[in-house]
């Protein structure tokens, strides 16, 4: 990048403004996916929103790509990029409930932790990801999908709006009344349409939950299954649960000699009353014989963090999805095929319900293209040594090949490797046609390109 453009740049912002010959730089440019060593050309630490708009209108005089970083979980590494500038939103922050209103504004670096420590000392939240070190923007721009998806629907379901740093550095508010076609582009169009500084949810009276896990025998799998299957499709709204693989970690409530054995689980997390719990998990622990169970009260911030642990930094990581209308006895076949073949206790394979409220918000109200689906399903790899990447790669590939047929053709973009590029128009699904009207008419130079890119028309 251009001396003259970094000197003027740094007098200009208030956060950081970290160069290849700037000392930090090789931990400045590290995100969260191990496997990603990109070098951007300069990655501004932005402190406020003047800060990104310095930014992005540097960018432009350099004619550089903007990659946005907000939580920095993207499996393919979007939160930074090879020559482009990367604006990191990790010290944005801010996040401001007001109580009465049951809303929230909170800035485009706050993590899931930091958005559920605001709202939960009110007794409040909303849909977030199921691990609280996710930031809040990248998962609200492409869907997300968590524990309350069935109730409120998905994050982006529940925003209100959004204040944008456009391609050209001007600045935005979008809302249903304040550029509506671009809140309607921000709601599942992902990080196509500009820099998005802070977010305005809508809150549910959500507090303490009763969740946890249940193990079940690999071989009980196809009968959990069809019992979560069967049962999902008109399971009372409170019950938010998914079916995944789990290799057990050392954990106490596990018997000793089962720790390292493979099992299939089902998450589950109840935000109805409490003594309603018992009946609302029964057909889940009646489907087979239950091996161990961690299955209590807590506040739900706990419950949004109780898996952080098998997800540290600086694993290995590489994704695959599929959106599913029916886990059918051909799926159910594939999953048995390969689940039990999960080769390390980070990976896993998780089908996510996403009916219920998701299913009443029409296909064309938001730019979420997926509203037919019934399920997400997430084939993830996660593991600790570089050395074993080819037979991890190989499995989440192996496992995607096995299930493709029995699922649809598009897959949820938060989940998307970075070699889907070729079915990005099939994971945006229905909308994808007026969304890229929208990058032509909000981003024609594709200045946000670093992303499951819609390209302009
Ligand atoms: C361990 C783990 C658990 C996950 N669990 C869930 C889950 O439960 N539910 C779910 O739905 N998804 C989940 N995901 C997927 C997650 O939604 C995506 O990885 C998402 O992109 C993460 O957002 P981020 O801000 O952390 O990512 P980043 O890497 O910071 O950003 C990813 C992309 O999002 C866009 N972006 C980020 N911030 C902004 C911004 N402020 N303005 C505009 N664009 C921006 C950019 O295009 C960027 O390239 C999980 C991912 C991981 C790694």
């Amino acid at each position: 990048m251009d001396e003259t453009t970094v000197s003027a740049l740094k007098g200009q912002v208030r956060g950081e403004v970290i160069t290849p010959t700037d000392g930090g730089y090789d931990e400045a440019r590290k995100v969260y996916n191990a496997m990603i060593d990109k070098h951007p050309a300069v990655i501004v630490r932005c402190a406020n929103v003047a800060d990104v708009i310095a930014a992005v209108k540097a960018a432009n005089a350099e004619n550089l790509p903007v990659a946005v970083r907000g939580g920095s979980h993207s499996v393919p590494g979007f939160g930074t990029a090879d020559n482009a500038l990367v604006v990191d939103l990790v010290r944005m922050k801010s996040a401001r409930v007001d109580p009465a209103l049951k809303t929230i504004w909170a800035d485009g670096g706050c993590t899931w932790g930091d958005f559920n420590h605001a709202t939960h000392a009110f007794g409040l939240a909303t849909t977030g990801g199921i691990i609280s070190t996710t930031g809040i923007a990248g998962l609200t721009l492409g869907g997300g999908i968590g524990y309350l998806t069935r109730g409120v629907g998905l994050s982006l379901d529940n925003l209100i709006s959004a204040d944008v740093v456009l391609a050209d550095g001007s600045f935005v508010t979008a809302s249903e009344k304040s550029h509506p076609d671009l809140f309607w582009a921000l709601r599942g169009g992902g990080g196509n349409f500009g820099v998005v500084t802070c977010f305005q949810y809508k809150l549910q009276p959500i507090d303490n939950i009763v969740g946890g896990v249940m193990l079940f025998e690999v071989e009980d799998a196809p009968n959990v299954m069809r019992a979560y299957n069967e049962y999902i499709t008109n399971a009372p709204r409170e019950l938010g649960a998914f079916f995944a693989w789990q290799i057990a970690p050392p954990l106490p409530f596990i018997p000793e000699n089962r720790h390292g054995d493979t099992f299939c689980v089902m998450v589950v997390c109840w935000t109805g009353a409490p003594d309603e719990a018992g009946k609302a998990i029964a057909p889940f622990r009646k489907s087979a014989h239950v091996v161990a169970e961690f299955i209590g009260s807590m506040p739900y911030p706990a419950m949004n963090s109780l898996f952080d642990v098998l997800v540290p930094p600086g694993l290995q990581h590489y994704w695959k999805a599929v959106y599913v209308r029916d886990l059918t006895e051909g799926a159910i076949e594939a999953h048995m095929k390969f689940g039990p073949k999960v080769p390390v206790v980070n990976s896993t394979m998780h089908i996510y319900p996403i009916n219920g409220a998701v299913h009443d918000v029409t296909a064309e109200a938001t730019a979420y293209g997926h509203r037919d689906a019934k399920y997400a399903t997430v084939i993830a790899g996660m593991w600790p040594d570089p050395k074993q990447n080819e037979a991890n790669i190989r499995w989440v590939k192996d496992y995607y090949a096995a299930l493709a047929p029995h699922s649809e053709r598009g897959g949820y973009i938060n989940f998307a490797a970075s070699d889907d590029s070729d079915r990005v128009g099939a994971n945006f699904g229905s909308n994808y046609e007026q969304l890229r009207k929208l990058k032509k008419k909000y981003d024609p130079s594709n200045r946000f390109r670093v992303n499951q890119n819609i390209m302009p028309t």
